[in-house]
């Protein structure tokens, strides 16, 4: 097994990201793990070496999937579309999942919080911390869309004798966090997940808005919305707007790291409670109840909140359809007129509420499964978890069509 390398965390989330992960195996989103003194589980534990998908389904509700939305969405039980009606202003979208770990350390539920705010003098680099009063946890609201090595804190909270512990991070990070927690020494563990579409390392991120934003050193805020545009809030109340469809790929080159290209855990599904926002409606926030303690975290939070309806619009089916057939073509960028006309399209005729969710779920498991079978063909039986061909069924003849080969057919060997 290579050499794992171990960095203080504050400094290495601004390291390049070839930096950062060398010694690593070539797939590895810095989830914190190999940089604690649990490293030496890393092989039993890593997503990226071997999927726990099922076995831990089974662990937290004696079941694996069924078929329809939870091959998607993960297993649930109830999903909501709700807000804070009075958000912090610090907030990424109405505050639920701060406001919720500061209840659970101002009612002596957990004696820490462990949640992510920003590296200081910078905005967005992300540095894992351990929280242990409802002020700090409140403080690390917001995201900071980068790569963040958040397990790395669990040394800390074992090293002060926590036993009551609240963990907020990506699905990555939740994957080897339930992989690891059986042999973990926490009384209470209450996991708190946040979708997670894509992510980048820090240097890249600013790239990133540099060669997009017309001031990226005023952007305070940011978020890829529902309507198909990357929506950038400056220091003066500004928002920016740019189209999907506009981002100059060719300038911005290949800035996800390989393990984002190889993540299939999109909405966080083996969180107890996830707290996002794509599945609702505009404005609102998406959260799934998926086990005993994410029912506790939702009825502490429930009296902050207000609800609506969920929704769904548009039929997503034929978009991904034609997503499939673009996938296996050379990315390229059409003329002005023609990307003004899809943008409309997109917004206007594009899939809403829950079926929005479904359609970026199923694009992204595509473009994933795609980009293992061309870049790390052996892995595919061991990092794509059961559900993902199941979930992608109906887009099998498209796949087909579009690669000349079957979309099953690493399954169906294992069968
Ligand atoms: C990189 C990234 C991509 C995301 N993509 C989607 C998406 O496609 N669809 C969707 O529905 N939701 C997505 N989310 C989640 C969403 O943007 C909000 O974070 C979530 O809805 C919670 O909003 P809030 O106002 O309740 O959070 P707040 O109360 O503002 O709290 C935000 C929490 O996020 C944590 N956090 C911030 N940055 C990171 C990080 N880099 N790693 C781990 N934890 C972090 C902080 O610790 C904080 O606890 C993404 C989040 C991130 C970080
Ligand atoms: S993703 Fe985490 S567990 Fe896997 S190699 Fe990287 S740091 Fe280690
Ligand atoms: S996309 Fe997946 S691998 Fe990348 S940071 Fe998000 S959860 Fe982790």
């Amino acid at each position: 097994m290579p050499e794992v390398l171990s960095k203080p965390s504050a400094e290495s989330t601004l390291l390049e990201l070839d930096e950062r992960l060398k010694g690593r195996p070539k797939i590895c989103s810095d989830c914190g793990l190999c940089g604690s003194s649990l490293r030496p589980l890393m092989a039993q534990s890593c997503t990226f070496v071997q999927n726990h998908v099922a076995e831990v389904e089974l662990r937290l509700h004696g079941r694996t999937r069924q078929p329809g939305d939870e091959l998607l969405f993960g297993i649930y039980r109830e999903m909501y579309a709700a807000r804070i009606p009075k958000p912090p202003s610090n907030a990424q979208w109405t505050g639920i999942v701060t406001t919720l770990g500061a209840k659970l350390l101002e009612q002596g539920l957990v004696e820490g919080v462990l949640t992510t705010r920003a590296v200081p003098g910078t905005r967005f680099a992300p540095q894992p911390f351990l929280a242990r009063t409802p002020e700090e946890v409140r403080a690390s609201a917001g995201n900071k869309p980068c790569i963040s090595p958040g397990l790395s804190l669990l040394d800390e909270a074992q090293a002060l004798g926590l036993k009551r512990l609240a963990f907020i991070g990506t699905g990555c990070q939740v994957q080897m966090l339930r992989a690891l927690e059986p042999r973990l020494d926490f009384t209470k563990l209450y996991v708190i997940g946040i979708p997670c579409s894509d992510n980048v390392a820090y240097p890249d991120q600013l790239r990133f808005l540099k060669i997009i934003s017309r001031s990226p050193a005023t952007i305070v805020h940011q978020e890829f919305m529902q309507d198909f545009r990357l929506w950038m809030r400056h220091e003066d109340g500004k928002v920016e707007k740019v189209n999907f469809v506009d981002f100059p790929m060719d300038k911005i080159g290949d800035i996800f790291p390989p393990s984002c290209l190889a993540c299939f855990d999109y909405p966080n599904a083996l969180a107890d409670l996830t707290i996002g926002y794509m599945g609702a409606p505009f404005g609102w926030q998406w959260l799934m109840v998926r086990t005993t303690l994410g029912a506790e975290l939702f009825n502490l939070i429930k009296p902050d909140l207000e609800f609506t309806p969920l929704t769904v619009g548009g039929n997503r089916r034929e978009g991904v359809s034609r997503y499939v057939g673009m996938l296996a073509k050379k990315p390229g960028r059409p003329p002005a007129l023609i990307r003004k006309f899809v943008a409309f399209l997109q917004r206007w005729k594009g899939a809403k509420g829950l079926e929005f969710a479904r359609s970026i779920i199923e694009m992204k498991l595509l473009r994933n499964l795609q980009y293992l079978r061309q870049n790390f063909p052996t892995h595919e039986g061991k990092i794509v978890p059961y559900h993902v061909y199941e979930a992608l069924e109906p887009y099998a003849p498209a796949y087909r069509q579009a690669f000349g080969r079957e979309m099953e057919e690493e399954k169906r060997k294992g069968e």
